[in-house]
């Protein structure tokens, strides 16, 4: 087990950047989740740790050692990718000794160290299949245990459960959680599922464009994202751009005329700035049911959309558009037209100068 340490690490591909100069720290065991759309870097700087890519500037530390410059299977890592690679005509057995054999450990102790690891993802009895005799959630625990087997210091998967159904990947994300931490052992997992990434990693890697844009615990960057891009990817939908102002009850931000609530905004009075909004923050009620609080908006219902458990809502509150997330049980009240109050929870607007400082 270790920590990693990347120092000022950057690679270019015929000229064209995939990755900014960056620096990043992975505690020791710690779950680390590297979240962006695709083409964002994510793999570039996985491979680059892996040893699989040579960055063009900086250093990689696992643990105490520098490993630039060390080829793959010198550095203690396990590698899962998101195809599973297999051997497809090796048995289950022998996929997840090959690594052992080739480190000429002796066939019966490796033997008895693949079936440990086996039991370790839940695949017990399974050592004489073959891959093909396998579903793609049980492929994806032999590759696990493939990487496990060797003991590396530090596990790296490149989008491990992309390729399976949602259903088999919810129970893949649980066994992940529990191998993590039976295992303890320092992972670093690239995912472009920002679900997955709050469910998995202690810290979450936020890039965009080969630049880091947050690093931070998966409920900061959803609580306090650190720009526009963040909070966009995160689900928050812009709002419109206003100006930042102090009322009698607190901070806020006027769009159109209408004044919004921040949270705990540190931009200054006067500035300029685009607010965005977490829709799930934004509860609707029939205008009629009872008086108007001081604190809600009120607005008229222009679209409602159902998705089986929940609905979404767009009012319009002036010129300003805002929608609400909501269970689908509350809106039944709800229709095209309909007069609302409208309340947004504390936190729930996120105002941003020149797309990035709070
Ligand atoms: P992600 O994993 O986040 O989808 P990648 O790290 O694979 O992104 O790619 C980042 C950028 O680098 C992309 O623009 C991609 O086209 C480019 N890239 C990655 N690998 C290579 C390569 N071997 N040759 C040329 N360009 C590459
Ligand atoms: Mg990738």
């Amino acid at each position: 087990m270790a920590r990693v340490i990347i120092t000022g690490v950057s690679k270019t591909f015929n000229g064209s950047t995939a990755l900014h100069p960056l620096d990043l720290a992975v505690e020791d065991g710690s779950f680390c989740c590297m979240l962006g759309s695709s083409g964002s870097g994510k793999s570039t700087l996985l491979r680059i740790i892996a040893g699989l890519s040579e960055p063009d500037t900086g250093t990689v530390r696992i643990g105490d050692r520098d490993v630039t410059g060390l080829p793959p299977e010198r550095r203690r890592i396990g590698f899962v990718f998101q195809d599973y690679a297999l051997f497809p005509h090796l048995s289950v057995g022998s996929n997840v000794t090959f690594g052992l054999r080739a480190r000429h450990v002796s066939k019966r102790e490796a033997v008895v160290k693949a079936e440990r690891m086996l039991e370790l993802v839940g695949l017990t009895g399974y050592a004489h299949r073959t891959p093909k005799q396998l579903s793609g959630g049980q492929q994806q625990r032999v590759a696990l245990a493939r990487a496990l087997v060797t003991e590396p210091d530090v596990l790296l998967l490149d989008e491990p459960l992309s390729a399976l159904d949602r259903k088999i990947r919810g129970e893949m994300q649980r066994e992940l959680k529990r191998i993590h931490r039976e295992t303890g052992l320092t992972t670093i997992m690239v995912t472009h599922d920002q679900e997955e990434a709050m469910n998995l990693g202690d810290r979450v890697l936020m890039l965009s464009n080969g630049a880091v844009q947050q690093f931070d615990e998966p409920e900061r960057l959803y609580h306090a994202p650190a720009n526009e891009f963040v909070a966009g990817f995160l689900g928050a939908v812009p709002l419109g751009h206003g100006v930042v102002g102090t009322g009698a009850r607190g901070r806020f931000v006027e769009i159109a005329g209408n004044r919004f609530a921040l949270g705990d905004s540190r931009l200054p009075d006067g500035t300029e700035a685009d607010a965005v909004v977490m829709a799930e923050r934004v509860t609707l009620t029939a205008a009629t049911a009872r008086a108007r609080d001081e604190a809600e908006h009120e607005g008229v219902v222009v679209s409602l959309d159902f998705f089986g458990p929940f609905a979404r809502a767009e009012a319009r509150v002036g010129d300003v558009s805002v929608p609400a997330m909501m269970l689908s049980q509350h809106a039944t009240a709800l229709e095209g037209g309909a007069r609302v109050w409208i309340r947004i929870a504390t936190g729930g607007i996120h105002a941003f100068a020149d797309g990035a400082t709070r």
